[in-house]
């Protein structure tokens, strides 16, 4: 597996693969990598001659106060996994590489980012945007593949693939999970033996409402009951939102239309540690 640590050698080595007909497949990361990580790089090999997987810790996606400086770090261990699961390359900038001196850019998505992590997480779609443009200008990718369990981001990915004319198709892996539902993520790792525990309830509330909604429950306010009242268990469980939205604008009717794809966000805090899931439904026709 290639190590890449600049902007130029990725390019370089990207164009080398576009010249010799091969399509490339990009995995963005911000690494301590799980299985729901090495899961997309399996699934970017379906798509791609290339997997080239990025790693970066982009500070500018982070609110003031978030776990920037404490997110956990492994250089070695993510090169490894990251060789293990079949990535062709290893693209892992250093800040300054990213954002030199006299760096002064920005990419600002609109609507999409107003709600959800947008409005409990100031800054950060914007942190998101600009080094996914980034990333992509650094890796020339045709195929990009990111990951179901930040719903809203893929919105985002799609909205600024389509705004800014990039020629990149934009594939979504579903979430992986542990065996008792929690979502994989890096963040875990903050959480202790009783939050671990505890913690299952934001699956178990979303299998709760989506359960309902399979069943026929369109009203937007009793599904999102229907999670809240699972998350009640937990009564440390701060809640940022729990929702019901549809699955691509984000808008919040009253009532879902028969047929309606919905997504039920839910975003807490337990303890020191922020989780984030969601699962899609679709209400049935009538
Ligand atoms: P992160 O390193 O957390 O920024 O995540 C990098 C990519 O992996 C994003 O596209 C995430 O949506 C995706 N991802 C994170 N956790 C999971 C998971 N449990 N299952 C599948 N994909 C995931």
């Amino acid at each position: 597996m290639e190590f890449i640590t600049t902007v130029q050698q990725m390019q370089r080595y990207a164009e080398q693969q576009r010249c010799q007909g091969r399509r490339i497949a990009v995995v963005p990361t911000m690494g301590y990598l799980h299985e729901g990580h090495l899961s997309l790089i399996r699934l970017a090999r379906q798509h791609a001659e290339v997997v080239i997987t990025t790693l970066f810790v982009n500070p500018t996606q982070f609110a003031p106060g978030e776990d920037y400086e404490r997110y956990p770090r492994d250089l070695e261990r993510d090169r490894r996994l990251c060789a293990e699961a079949g990535s062709d390359a290893l693209f892992a900038p250093s800040v300054e590489e990213m954002y030199p001196g006299g760096y002064t850019t920005r990419v600002s998505v609109l609507g999409i980012t107003r709600k959800f992590e947008g409005q409990f997480r100031p800054g950060h779609f914007d942190g998101v945007a600009t080094i996914v443009t980034k990333l992509f200008l650094a890796t020339k990718p045709h195929v990009a593949v990111f990951g179901q369990k930040d719903w809203q981001q893929t919105l985002v990915v799609r909205q600024l693939i389509r705004d800014l004319n990039f020629d990149i198709e934009l594939v979504v892996a579903p979430t992986v999970r542990e065996p008792d539902g929690l979502a994989m993520s890096s963040r875990n790792v903050y959480l202790s033996a009783q939050e671990r525990q505890q913690a299952t309830v934001l699956y178990r509330a979303l299998r709760a409402a989506a359960e309902r909604a399979a069943a026929g429950e369109r009203r937007r306010r009793e599904l999102v009951a229907a999670m809240e009242s699972v998350l009640r268990e937990v009564p440390v469980l701060v809640l940022d939102y729990a929702a019901a939205a549809d699955a691509y604008t984000l808008e919040e009717p009253e009532l879902f239309a028969p047929g309606q794809e919905v997504v039920l966000l839910i975003a807490a805090r337990l303890g020191q540690t922020r989780l984030i899931d969601n699962e899609r439904v679709r209400i049935p026709e009538e």
